[in-house]
């Protein structure tokens, strides 16, 4: 109720934050926690907690990664991306659109933040890998040819990224297909009306203090801990 509530909000707000609510209504049904303020903003978004120990990606990921990854780095996008709604509401408040230029960016690139890394620890976990089952596993093999061609593909990707950035399994609605997508940053070089569906950081600070400048082996040993469940569950709500 208070999350429709706040996304019926968001429909009245500005264009980007329109697709913002649309994106989080779409992602999931569980959408990412939210809390309702009086005045100017409205509302602010939750840091998700980790669903598992700090250790529980040994030995892929290490303890010390995970808990700076999560506490800190995902923490300052969620608090980036408050910031960018309040100075929205703000704006729209005053009718001042002076900044409106750079608060896009930092909503761009806050909010693609926020959801990549959501995704991100919620689908990865402990007693992981292996391959998908059911339609996912069909779609897969009907869209890149086999199982082993998609995580060819997809790890390429992942390696290549010029910088930081992500490699991206998402489905596009209109087109019904699985699409793999490199995104640089959290926002560049997507392609809009793919909902990530699983998606491998590989900002250094993702992977630096165990693997330093290894990030294809942080790569390869990222397939023991995709936890193909949480992938399927995600996709049946875009596929019943
Ligand atoms: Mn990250």
């Amino acid at each position: 109720m208070r999350n429709e509530l706040t996304r019926r909000e968001l429909m009245v707000g500005t264009g980007a934050a329109t697709t913002l609510g649309l994106l989080s209504t779409l992602l999931s049904s569980d959408a990412l926690a939210v809390q309702e303020q009086k005045g100017s903003q409205v509302f602010v978004h939750e840091l998700p907690k980790l669903p598992y120990p700090y250790d529980a990606l040994e030995p892929v990921i290490d303890k010390k990664t995970v808990e700076i990854h999560h506490d800190k780095h995902f923490a300052a996008y969620v608090s980036g991306l408050n910031s960018a709604l309040d100075k929205l509401a703000k704006a729209r408040e005053s009718q001042d659109f002076a900044g409106i230029r750079c608060v896009s960016d930092d909503l761009a690139f806050n909010g693609s933040g926020v959801v990549l890394h959501w995704i991100y620890f919620d689908t990865i976990g402990p007693k992981a890998g292996g391959k998908p089952e059911g339609k996912l596993a069909e779609l897969i093999h009907r869209d890149f040819g086999s199982f082993d061609a998609f995580w060819k593909q997809f790890a390429e990707v992942s390696k290549t990224v010029q910088g930081s950035g992500w490699g991206v399994l998402g489905w596009e609605p209109f087109s019904k297909r699985l699409v793999i997508l490199q995104a640089e940053k959290h926002q560049n070089l997507t392609s809009w009306g793919g909902m990530p569906l699983m998606v491998c950081d590989v900002w250094e600070h993702a992977y630096y203090l165990k693997y330093q400048n290894r990030r294809p082996e942080y790569v390869d040993n990222f397939a023991k801990i995709i936890d193909w469940k949480k992938v399927e569950e995600r996709f049946k709500k875009y596929v019943p």
